[in-house]
């Protein structure tokens, strides 16, 4: 998937506030390009929906809440995209399903998905992750990076091949790092495009001493690749630091059994909340077990944040981020708010889920199973119920007391 600038630079701005969800920038590039759903999407009959600051008598819009006027960042002359939490929302309104349309898989894409399975795309290799480390990191930056790969790869499997960059803080020296890149991830005739595209994100990374971090999948190239970037990771901590690494390497994982390039044309795409959700959950019990941080006191605090949401954005659930479209619409309503639906909600989706099952079913078992029985039939192998079913099971698993929801978390 090709990242935008611009991304890269909201995913820069957003990064100050989304702690302590992963540093990413994933806002599928694809969905960026469109326009809001809400803006566009109204038909005559359809109450009006401004997804704004409330003028009139809307359905869907929003006025600053008290704690507004006394903040600095956040109020009628200081609007931003992280603004949700000194807001009070209308309840929201769901997409219609039937909206969200999907194409068949032509041919084009089953024999791309073929020739992904026939290089081994989607099985483990003998190597693991290699690395390259921009020349101003200290070692001990590259280790953290290091022990959160290998710890995900430990329990996941080595999948790629697979190679690494860590990038510092000097943008003067990034070019050595962006030519290695380009040619790793991307075919002779495409690194160009490579370095005015994630080349200058690569650059960006140093030149504001950023700690984020994206994941690419180069399914076209001729010798198909998976690589991941990090900027200073020491920057978060070294417990913050390996889980981060970790977290991506999930998607590493995730992107093996995806063998179609453009899934969600098909509809065949990770839910959202399942995507980022089992990535975190997994990074953090990686991280447990490694005596890096707490998993029950992290998700503790997730679920203080999931819960927290619900509040603030009445019917607001891991429904409606299942699709890129929908993402977008959550985003156009409350912000930065689809973050707490796809870290902290889709955490407790991923725990659930596995208080079901067993974690390994999780990541052992769903993912890898859904080449062959595509999104929906596989997660009915594994959990025996429906996405629809699990949704409805899911809503009243929020509404249980405290001590009922900390019980389903498995001990690390
Ligand atoms: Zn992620």
């Amino acid at each position: 998937m090709v990242l935008s600038l611009a991304m890269v630079s909201a995913a820069c701005s957003s990064n100050e506030v989304a702690t302590p969800a992963p540093v990413e920038s994933e806002l599928a590039s694809d969905s960026v390009d469109e326009i809001g759903v809400g803006a566009s999407g109204q038909g005559d009959e359809e109450p009006q929906m401004t997804f704004g600051e409330c003028l009139d008598d809307e359905e869907m819009c929003w006025e600053w809440s008290n704690e507004a006027e006394n903040s600095p960042d956040c109020g009628p002359a200081n609007d931003h995209d992280y603004c949700w939490e000194y807001k009070v929302f209308k309840p929201f309104i769901s997409l219609n399903p039937e909206d969200l349309s999907s194409s068949p898989i032509d041919a084009d894409a089953q024999s791309r998905a073929q020739r992904l399975v026939d290089s081994g795309w989607n099985a483990t290799v003998d190597s693991e992750a290699t690395y390259f480390a921009t020349s101003d990191l200290r070692e001990s930056d590259l280790e953290i990076v290091r022990a959160g790969i290998r710890a995900a790869e430990q329990y996941l499997g080595a999948y790629g091949p697979m190679r690494v960059y860590v990038i510092g803080s000097d943008e003067e020296i990034t070019e050595p790092a962006i030519d290695d890149y380009c040619a790793w991830a991307y075919d002779p005739d495409l690194e160009e495009h490579c370095r005015s595209d994630q080349g200058v994100a690569i650059w960006e990374i140093a030149h504001y001493q950023g700690a984020n971090a994206f994941a690419q999948h180069s399914r076209d190239r001729s010798t198909p690749t998976q690589s991941f970037v990090i900027g200073n990771p020491a920057q978060l901590g070294a417990a913050d630091g390996a889980k981060i690494a970790a977290h991506e390497y999930v998607h590493v994982y995730q992107a093996a059994h995806q063998l179609y390039e453009r899934a969600d044309e098909y509809g065949l795409d990770w839910p959202r909340w399942l995507e980022e959700g089992a990535a975190e959950f997994l990074a953090l019990y990686l991280a447990d077990e490694n005596g890096w941080l707490s998993f029950t006191e992290r998700m503790e605090e997730a679920l203080d944040g999931a819960l927290d949401l619900r509040t603030r954005v009445p019917n607001l659930t891991i429904a409606d981020i299942a699709d890129e479209r929908q993402l977008e619409r959550v985003n156009d309503y409350c912000g930065l708010c689809f973050g707490v639906l796809q870290y902290e909600t889709g955490q407790w989706a991923t725990a659930w889920l596995a208080s079901k099952t067993s974690v390994d079913e999780v990541f052992h078992g769903f993912f890898p199973r859904t080449y062959e029985h595509g999104i929906d039939r596989a997660f009915e192998l594994s959990f025996g119920l429906s996405i629809d079913e699990f949704m409805v099971e899911f809503e009243d698993f929020l509404q249980l007391p405290r001590p009922q929801q900390l019980a389903i978390l498995p001990t690390p």
